[in-house]
């Protein structure tokens, strides 16, 4: 069966201290087993964090990467670098990237290739925005945020990740329902299915993000496609994020 995968992003929060200090704690309370538990903490305190956590079984991730292996890519941080500092995951596609930052899909799929190809574990972040719920296009929209990956180049299925991330669910407070969630999670194992084959859906993990908490982690990863959680607020205190951890364990 699919292990459940939860992980805190950081995203652009935090000071090298309060970084140090919630990954110690997220180390300590972290459940041994039953649940793989990674955090994301931004580029410049991996290095730290990841000796705060060194030797727990917490993973270090990263929220974002570059393609290209070395070179004049000012500002850009690559796997390699990644690789260096022990990272073990890495987040493609999330949509403060895709919608704020406006990378194209393009970019996003050559990341989520070099993601791969490096060897990292790769969590590949798709979802609607409320508009294209709305017309009825969620559907449409995650089938193409899906075909940014190639399946012919990503055979192992423990190094894919796929998080559902509705768009209007991040940061707002107003999760997807079970059943919503549910539902989208159903339709990417099944696009998952044709896209590769049964076995590789079978064994596919796909994350749920927006405005996971405790009170409502526990229903959401009862679901039966939902293998765990990408968590952004409630990533930043250690006892909300363990709870969520326990909730998947
Ligand atoms: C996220 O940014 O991936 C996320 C899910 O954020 P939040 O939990 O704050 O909605």
């Amino acid at each position: 069966m699919r292990t459940k995968f939860v992980a805190g992003n950081w995203k652009m929060n935090t000071t090298k201290a309060s970084a140090i200090e919630l990954a110690k704690a997220v180390a300590k309370g972290a459940p041994a087993s039953g649940v793989n538990v990674g955090i994301a903490p931004p580029f410049v305190y991996l290095d730290a964090v990841g000796q705060a956590i060194a030797g727990s079984a917490v993973w270090l991730g990263a929220q974002d990467c570059y393609f290209e292996k070395n070179g004049a890519f000012t500002g850009e941080i690559s796997i390699e670098m990644l690789k260096d500092l022990s990272v073990r995951f890495c987040l493609t596609g999330h949509s403060e990237r895709r919608h704020v930052i406006k990378e194209p899909g393009e970019l996003v799929a050559k990341k989520a290739d070099a993601v791969y190809a490096g060897g990292l574990v790769l969590v590949h972040c798709v979802g609607e925005k409320i508009e294209e719920r709305d017309a009825n296009k969620t559907f449409d929209v995650v089938r193409a945020q899906l075909d940014e990956l190639q399946p012919s180049k990503m055979q192992d299925a423990s190094r894919v990740v796929i998080a559902y991330e509705p768009v209007w669910a991040i940061g707002t407070g107003r999760n997807a329902t079970d059943a919503q969630a549910q539902e989208v999670h159903h339709f990417i194992r099944e696009t998952i299915a044709k896209k590769w084959n049964a076995d590789f859906a079978a064994a596919v993990r796909i994350q749920y993000g927006g405005s996971m908490k405790p009170e409502n982690a526990k229903g959401l990863m009862d679901q039966a496609d939902v293998d765990g959680g990408l968590i952004g607020g409630a990533s930043l205190k250690a006892d909300s994020f363990l709870a969520i951890a326990k909730a998947g364990s």
